[in-house]
């Protein structure tokens, strides 16, 4: 039978999870298994924002967050290369092992967050085109943003050429294509995302990575344009928890 959660077809049920934790995020923990190429990723309760200045536990939000399984599923079937294999339960979804560049992508559709504080612009604005703005991923500077020329002409990073960050943009602009229509027709409004990449040791080449859910994209109503994402933990706005089982159930 046709599983949207399982694009390979349980051909990985051989697959089991070892105690054995790889890295352990804010949010998320990633498990080895019995196959070095494959991990485990595991959503778990705890929210943070502010680079883990604001902590707290919002109940089932590892669950809710698991909506990046259906998320990637749908990437799979557009032919996006991705670390996605299949959702094992409510909580995890089955990875393959990439290195994760440190480099983080954000694409914006409309003004919000950091770009409106930044330049002054109104919150809600339309962009004329999707921007990219890159973000170096280091925890003591605070992931500050940096241009191409920062990453090149610093050799901020070991092993990552100009091509592949081409490739990224580009992946980025593509996988912004198909999730902003994904999601305008669960009228919900992708206002904006950040995307991570990584080196795929199994198949040797770039994929998107990481998760994509209410925690790294804004998403708004598109009637009310009430906010059901992060904001709500970061802006004490309350009701994270409704407003991220609504997005569940709008994806479902
Ligand atoms: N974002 C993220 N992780 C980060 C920073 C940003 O997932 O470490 C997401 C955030 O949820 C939003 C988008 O990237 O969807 C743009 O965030 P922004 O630059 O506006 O920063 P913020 O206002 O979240 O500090």
């Amino acid at each position: 039978m046709y599983n949207p959660f399982d694009p390979y077809n349980t051909k990985l049920s051989y697959i089991e999870k070892k105690n054995e934790i790889l890295y352990s995020g804010k949010a998320k923990t990633l498990f080895k298994t019995n196959d070095p190429y494959v991990l485990i990723q595991h959503f778990n309760d705890d929210a943070t924002a502010f680079n883990g200045k604001k902590k707290d536990v919002i109940s089932n939000k590892g669950i809710y967050n698991n909506i990046s399984s259906i998320i990637f599923s749908h990437l799979h079937f557009k032919n996006i290369n991705t670390h996605f294999l299949g959702r094992l339960n409510d909580r995890e979804m089955l990875v393959s092992r990439v290195d994760i560049y440190p480099i983080e992508v954000v694409v914006r559709n409309i003004v919000a967050g950091s770009l409106s504080k930044r330049l002054g612009i109104e919150e809600g604005k339309i962009v004329n085109f999707p921007i990219i703005e890159y973000y170096y991923k280091n925890d003591e500077l605070d992931d500050p943003m940096v241009i191409s020329d920062h990453i090149f002409g610093l050799g901020l990073i070991k092993d990552f050429d100009k091509s592949t960050l081409e490739l990224i943009t580009n992946l980025a602009y593509h996988v912004n294509y198909i999730l902003k229509e994904f999601f305008e027709k669960r009228n919900i409004l992708l206002v904006d995302m950040k995307l991570e990449f990584g080196f795929e040791h199994n198949r040797k080449f770039t994929v998107l990575a990481d998760e994509i859910s209410p925690d790294t994209c804004r998403l708004w109503d598109m009637t009310t344009n009430e906010k059901l994402d992060k904001d709500r933990f970061r802006r004490d706005l309350g009701g994270v928890e409704e407003s991220y089982k609504e997005i569940l159930n709008r994806l479902l």
